[in-house]
């Protein structure tokens, strides 16, 4: 970056911004000049378009310019809702606000011009909602000019110092056209030619001030494209930094490969055939594996990764297996152990409640390269942990994991093959964009011997019948689970429904094994239940909602979920997915307790589809991707012009341009692509890491 350009200036010396409104834009973020150029508009309040009231249309969105006539408080059940009346020269129309806006009351005197913009409503006479609006100073030039006006997110803190909307476009407008202020296109000319993208000064001059929507659209294009190649980028390079390294070629299938499939009680499906085949080109190409394999639960993910292990072990190196709980390992353990002891492969579990003993003895065997394939929890990252010749890591449920285990634990061998798996459906926008750098597989089918699971949406008014049809499971040998929720925000209150719903349970069940557990309890407490229910000693589990992910009980075949309506539907998914893994049929009972118009849409799709990426998708339409990402994966999406669900093609094509980019320059040494590596450096200085450019 040029030091002299002041566009990286702190904000206090920008014009017009003292200490004091410096010190407000620091507490909301905005650090340097450029920060200022970034605080793009929430909305835009179209002036192009203002009609007179007479001329309002129900249900539209609108602006209308008139006088307040009059304001006033009124309290309507216990509700404070505040309103004014404003007129032009053909009628009158009230706006209305809720709650707690006393900083809006004092904004508004009797005879100001006001400009209100909002849908148009009818009740007792023309209405608007909580309007966006603008108080019409005398000197606003803006004013009833017929053009497009940039609304912004502000605080009452900053609106103080006069940093409304309008003091940022002020202040927005001054940097924009001072020419001391240098705004560099850092995109190389041939991608800004490929991709027909606008300038960035142009883009970021539109973006404040537009003329007509299209300039909307191709500046925020141009600014979304940025954000994305830069995500992308990030991909590329770490993709480039694992595949660089020579690793091993495995380029025989190996004795034990063969003999384990033909060992099988079943077919391999077609898309777990897919799967294996894209994983042994992997194996046989020097670069080592980063291979992220996506399938719903039950799709059969273990027997993927055990074929994979045996080609691996067949070339005498070893495997380790990591897992998120103790749970998860150990049941990996009893289904990976059948099959290795048909072929004679040895193999163990590590978890922290293993006797000392018993541990040295592994650690003993791993590094001495005896032990073939470990199966284990976060121990096997330790670094007492050594191995012989570690040559495959498979990852389970690796969105559970940081990217610093998987590199504690690829440190462990000399470039390792990776195996990831996860039974999280994503939608591909957000999966190209979280595991970018990793090649993926997707299993997208059930094996052929399960029975779709039922689901049945009810009120709690049919509780009873549901209970009935839960005995009538549990006295034919099935087992159930009782899930309530518990978030955080309300936890306290989530806890004790879910302990008298236990209490009251048991009274109900009382013939039958009840189990309970919550996520506030220990996890020693909560993986002794699990187990218990895993043996089936508990008939039915009555639980927050802590059941592991992945945890297998093919004998569970009923589920009732509380307050269905308070999950995500993504949560449904990997909740209802405990149950329906053995070949008999089961059902999920969803309570649904209140009826929105959104809840009911959302319960309406669990019960149409089973399909995780079907399902996934309409999460991610309808509450954002906020629940995708695991907080350790989040840091480096920042940005708020991104729109997942919009953005799939600029997606693919910043990720086309930056991988191109890459691969010609892998270190972006080339003068054309220093500022985009200055740039790229500053935004991800805590990924250099991973990435190795700096
Ligand atoms: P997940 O993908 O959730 O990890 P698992 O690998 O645990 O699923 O598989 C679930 C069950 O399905 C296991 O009991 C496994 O043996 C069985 N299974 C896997 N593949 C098939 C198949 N193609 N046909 C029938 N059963 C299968
Ligand atoms: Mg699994």
């Amino acid at each position: 970056m040029n030091s002299r350009n002041p566009i990286y200036n702190d904000v206090t010396y920008l014009k017009g911004v003292g200490p004091k409104r410096a010190a407000e834009l620091n507490k909301y973020g905005i650090n340097t000049v450029l920060d200022v150029l970034y605080h793009l508009p929430r909305k835009y309040l179209d002036r192009r378009n203002i009609k007179k009231i007479n001329q309002c249309k129900i249900g539209e969105e609108t602006v209308v310019i008139g006088t307040i006539i009059s304001k006033n408080i009124k309290i309507i059940r216990k509700r404070r809702l505040f309103q004014i009346t404003i007129g032009d020269e053909t009628g009158q129309i009230q706006c209305v606000w809720f709650n707690g806006l006393s900083w809006i009351m004092d904004k508004f005197n009797i005879n100001d011009q006001i400009a209100v913009y909002g849908k148009i409503e009818f009740f007792k006479g023309l209405k608007i909602t909580h309007p966006d609006f603008d108080i019409i100073e005398n000197n606003d030039e803006n004013f009833n000019t017929g053009q497009i006006i940039s609304l912004y997110s502000t605080t009452s803190e900053l609106k103080s110092t006069g940093l409304d909307s309008k003091g940022f476009r002020k202040i927005i407008r001054n940097i924009l056209l001072d020419k001391k202020y240098i705004i560099e296109d850092f995109m190389p000319d041939n991608i800004i030619k490929d991709e027909n993208l606008p300038d960035l000064k142009s883009s970021l001059m539109k973006i404040h001030f537009p003329n007509d929507n299209d300039e909307i659209k191709t500046s925020l294009y141009r600014l979304k494209f940025n954000e994305h190649f830069f995500i992308q980028l990030l991909m590329a390079l770490k993709k480039y930094h694992i595949k660089k390294n020579n690793g091993i070629s495995f380029l025989n299938r190996g004795e034990y490969l063969k003999k384990i499939y033909e060992s099988l009680s079943f077919d391999l499906t077609s898309s777990q055939i897919k799967t294996l085949r894209e994983i042994r080109d992997d194996l046989k190409s020097n670069a080592p594996m980063n291979r992220l394999v996506q399938g719903d639960v039950g799709s059969g993910k273990t027997i993927v990764a055990v074929l994979t292990a045996a080609i691996v072990i067949a070339k005498d190196y070893q495997v380790a297996l990591m897992a998120p709980t103790e749970i998860l390992a150990e049941q990996h353990y009893i289904s990976i152990k059948e099959y290795c002891e048909k072929v004679g492969i040895s193999c163990d579990v590590l978890t922290s409640n293993k006797p000392q003993k018993e541990k040295k003895i592994i650690l003993n065997r791993l590094k001495s390269g005896d032990l073939q394939f470990i199966i284990g929890t976060h121990s096997i990252i330790q670094s007492k942990v050594k191995f012989n010749k570690l040559g495959l890591i498979i990852i389970d449920e690796q969105h559970r994991f940081g990217v610093e285990h998987r590199k504690l634990l690829v440190e462990k061998g000399l470039n390792p093959e990776v195996l990831a798996m996860t039974a999280t459906p994503i939608p591909r926008t957000l999966s190209i964009t979280i595991h970018g750098d990793m090649d993926i597989s997707i299993i997208d089918e059930l094996p052929k011997n399960r029975l779709p699971i039922k689901t049945e949406i009810i009120t709690p008014k049919t509780i009873k019948n549901a209970y009935s049809k839960i005995k009538k499971e549990l006295s034919n040998g099935g087992q159930c689970f009782i899930v309530y929720p518990l978030i955080e925000e309300s936890e306290k209150m989530d806890l004790e429904a879910a302990e008298s719903g236990y209490r009251k349970l048991k009274e109900i069940f009382s013939e039958f094994n009840l189990g309970y557990i919550n996520g506030k309890m220990k996890k020693d407490k909560i993986d002794k239940q699990m187990n218990l229910m895993a043996k089936g000693d508990i008939d039915c589990l009555i639980s927050t909602t802590v059941i592991e992910v992945g945890i297998n009980i093919p004998n569970a075949t009923i589920m009732l979920i509380e307050n269905a309506e308070r999950f995500g539907m993504t949560q449904l998914h990997q909740l209802r997915g405990r149950i329906g893994r053995g070949t008999k049929q089961s059902t999920c009972i969803m309570v649904q307790h209140k009826k929105t118009e959104n809840s009911n849409k959302r319960l309406k799709i669990m019960e149409n589809t089973l399909d995780g990426f079907i399902i996934s998708d309409e999460d991610l339409k309808m509450r954002g991707p906020g629940d995708f990402f695991g907080t350790k994966q989040h840091g480096f999406i920042k940005s708020k012009v991104v729109d997942f669900n919009e953005d799939g093609p600029i997606i693919r094509s910043a990720r086309h341009q930056a991988f191109k980019l890459i691969d010609s320059d892998p270190l972006l040494n080339n003068n054309k692509h220093l500022k985009i590596k200055n740039i790229f450096i500053l935004n991800y200085k805590h990924m250099l890491d991973f990435i190795k450019i700096g």
